[in-house]
């Protein structure tokens, strides 16, 4: 990507500290995170799963809606296709913030 990865601390910051400061300053779904980190959608979700254990709660997530029923799914980290109730396909995605 080019892009230098460089604090003052330690020099370097990982891909979870640059996630985790992307998401301090406004909720992100997982393809903005991938776009903005240089990383997959599926890299993100991980990521963002394991930064839920480090914060804990204080990693809060939107969770995904059905469009058309408004329907709320539970899973909190990947993208769900069709709902249940439904079958509607047009899902929002996840959001994830720190606060
Ligand atoms: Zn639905």
């Amino acid at each position: 990507m080019g892009r230098m990865r460089e604090n003052n601390d330690s020099g370097i910051v990982t891909v979870r500290q640059e996630i985790s400061g992307f998401i301090k300053e406004a909720p992100a779904t997982a393809r903005d995170i991938s776009k903005a980190v240089g990383i997959t959608e599926k890299d993100a979700y991980y990521h963002l799963e394991q930064i839920s254990k480090k914060f804990g709660k204080d990693l809060k997530v939107i969770l995904p809606e059905c469009r058309k029923c408004g329907f709320t799914f539970s899973k909190k980290f990947g993208k769900p296709s069709k709902c249940p109730e439904c079958n509607e396909t047009l899902i929002t995605e996840p959001e994830y913030y720190i606060k």
